[in-house]
């Protein structure tokens, strides 16, 4: 008898459960669904959100103010200097260590590393976390054009200098010649 009454108790049970949960999927069934399906869709992302650094490259002077303010010393950098013109080789943050606590961005003179809005950053491979921020590798076209320039201006200056010293005997033998003429008459 005991186990007759359980029996219906448990089917009571199962069908006042199953009305419970039916009750609160009938209250959301028919409002606009509240999910979005990742990663087709995404949700928007706060102005101020910290993500995935980005940098403008043209920008970047390798002063190294933002590696030395990191407190976890994940910001390395390589570049070799051309006068004032750079040739870039890396510039890399490492994400198994970066704790995204936005401290590399404020000392930055120049305004070029930002935190981003991207945040998936999915990998099988753990040297992948190490990331490289530059868009290009080398040298721009625009700086090679500075460079050119600058190289061609100095090349013009010292070509001027190499030639002032003929100018000035030139300059200074001229008075020397006019009072030997002068005596002569
Ligand atoms: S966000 Fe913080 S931890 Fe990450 S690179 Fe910048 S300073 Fe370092
Ligand atoms: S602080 Fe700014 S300008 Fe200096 S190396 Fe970092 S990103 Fe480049």
């Amino acid at each position: 008898m005991v186990t007759v009454s359980r029996y219906f108790n448990n089917v009571w049970k199962s069908f006042w459960t199953t009305m419970v949960g039916m009750r609160i999927t009938g209250r959301y069934l028919l409002q606009k669904p509240i999910t979005v399906q990742y990663p087709d869709e995404r949700m928007p992302i706060p102005n101020r959100y910290r993500g995935i650094h980005y940098l403008e490259q043209e920008k970047c002077i390798d002063c190294l103010a933002c590696a030395r303010a990191c407190p976890i010393d994940c910001i390395e950098m390589d570049a070799v200097r051309h006068g004032k013109e750079l040739e870039w080789i890396s510039f890399t943050l490492d994400y198994q260590k970066c704790m995204f606590c936005e401290l590399c961005v404020y000392p930055c003179p120049k305004d070029c590393i930002h935190m981003g809005t991207e945040y998936a950053f999915v990998t099988y491979d753990r040297s992948e976390f190490k990331h490289d921020l530059l868009s290009y590798k080398g040298m721009s076209r625009d700086a090679k054009i500075r460079m050119v320039d600058a190289d061609k201006k100095k090349a013009e200056k010292e070509a001027a200098k190499a030639a002032k010293p003929a100018h000035e005997e030139a300059a200074e033998s001229a008075p020397e010649e006019g009072a030997e003429d002068a005596g002569a008459e």
